[in-house]
């Protein structure tokens, strides 16, 4: 029964404020979308975590014309752009090999995609995969440098794959990427000594301060919201560490790649350099360099002796293959070699261009994780100054402002004398 009677007791009260805000002028309106932040100080200052709160947001939108702050999961350090958080978990947390990040592919110059898409020697089919990779603005020099090497009709097929499978992984990867968040007008200002909010007129003022009336909670919810963040964020880094480790995987194999690619280009220049010198057949030239590396040691001569052995079995398979077709070779030079190195170079750079795409791959990905992680370190103070400055409003202006008003009405002073005693009041109030 007495919630009943409360009910009804709250129920008139919010219509008369609602009454007695459509019948206020325009320009009295103003007064009371301005409130005295020292007056609101006072309010909350026997309630020192609101009144702490209340201080740095109102010091943080002074000084960096925003509501929100972005603090570090890990540490809480706090930042007023969101990129120099982003900056300083990788250096602070991270910390990842970044010689490394010079292997990370660069992309190919649209100028060069549109040549490409222009070149009608090119495979329809290639080019409608390359039209499609364009969209996402993610094609490598070293891809495009791969498409413009397609000699060989055999490869053209694998080639078409590989593109198709490059537009699949780059579609699937940028098709979750995160909306921008809804910028919405400031509800709240921040004007010199002042608090200005930001309603057009009495209607919106009341659903403003009475539309949530229920979900009014105490503050601790801010601390929860604090704390919920920076679990998220956390997680968020998380992911990030492991993402980073694997993209570090595949720089390693990439580095080792180019290695190897530049080693088969080193052995190829050593082998026609030979050829020419001596006048000898492209056989012995290659047992002679193998016989030399035999004998060598040292890293870079592992890999230059990997590159010979690569090359002796190309040749070799080759040859079988010669063989089995009944393809004559022995009357005149034997050019295997030099097919086997043009094969060597070829595969090298698909490698390399496959590798560039499992990168990109990746570099969206710890880019979508970025943002995730920058939304999550977010904290938009608006959100605590918000349901003080409307408590406060409800609780203190609005009673004090009622009160007047019926006192004015039982004295019964006519209208224009009770708006200006009210007006008088406001500025007590405010
Ligand atoms: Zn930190």
């Amino acid at each position: 029964m007495a919630t009943h009677e409360n009910c009804r007791e709250a129920n008139n009260k919010k219509t008369q404020i609602k009454e007695l805000l459509q019948s206020k002028p325009p320009s009295d309106l103003n007064s009371l979308l301005t409130i005295n932040l020292s007056t609101l100080k006072t309010h909350y200052e026997s309630q020192v975590p609101e009144s702490k709160t209340l201080n740095l947001a109102v010091n943080l939108r002074s000084q960096s014309q925003s509501w929100t702050i972005w603090a570090c999961p890990r540490c809480s350090l706090t930042f007023t752009q969101p990129q120099f958080l982003s900056h300083h978990v990788l250096e602070a947390h991270l910390r990842p090999n970044k010689e490394l990040f010079s292997l990370l592919p660069k992309k190919a110059e649209r100028r060069i995609v549109d040549e490409f898409l222009s070149d009608s020697s090119q495979p329809e089919a290639i080019r409608s995969a390359v039209q499609k990779l364009k969209t996402f603005d993610v094609l490598t020099e070293t891809q495009l440098n791969i498409l413009y090497k397609i000699d060989k009709p055999l490869k053209i097929r694998e080639m078409v794959a590989f593109v198709e499978d490059l537009v699949s992984e780059c579609s699937s990867s940028s098709s979750c990427s995160d909306k921008s968040e809804e910028s919405e007008d400031e509800r709240i200002l921040v004007d010199g000594s002042k608090l200005v909010l930001n309603v057009k007129n009495a209607e919106a003022l009341f659903s403003w301060l009475y539309d949530d009336e229920e979900e009014e909670t105490g503050f601790c919810e801010w601390d929860d919201l604090k704390r919920e963040k920076r679990n998220r964020g956390d997680e968020i880094i998380e992911k990030i560490e492991k993402e980073l480790e694997i993209l570090e995987t595949i720089c390693i194999k990439k580095h080792s790649l180019l290695r190897y690619k530049n080693a088969v280009v080193i052995l190829e220049k050593v082998f026609l350099d030979l050829v020419a010198r001596t006048g000898q057949n492209q056989e012995a030239v290659m047992r002679k360099i193998r016989g030399d590396l035999a004998e060598r040691s040292g890293n870079d001569n592992d890999v230059l002796r990997h590159v010979a052995a690569n090359v002796h079995k190309e040749v070799a398979s080759m040859k079988a293959s010669k063989m089995r077709n009944l393809v004559k070779v022995a009357m005149k030079e034997d050019t295997s070699t030099v097919e086997a190195f043009k094969m060597l170079n070829w595969d090298s750079d698909f490698e390399v261009a496959k590798c560039d795409a499992k990168l990109i791959r990746k570099s969206i990905e710890l880019k979508l994780l970025e943002v995730k992680l920058e939304h999550a370190a977010a904290l938009d103070h608006l959100a605590v100054v918000e349901p003080l400055v409307k408590s406060y409003l409800r609780r203190r202006k609005l009673n004090l402002m009622m009160l007047l008003k019926n006192e004015i009405k039982s004295e019964g002073v006519n209208r224009s004398k009770s708006w200006k005693a009210f007006q008088r009041a406001q500025l007590v109030c405010t």
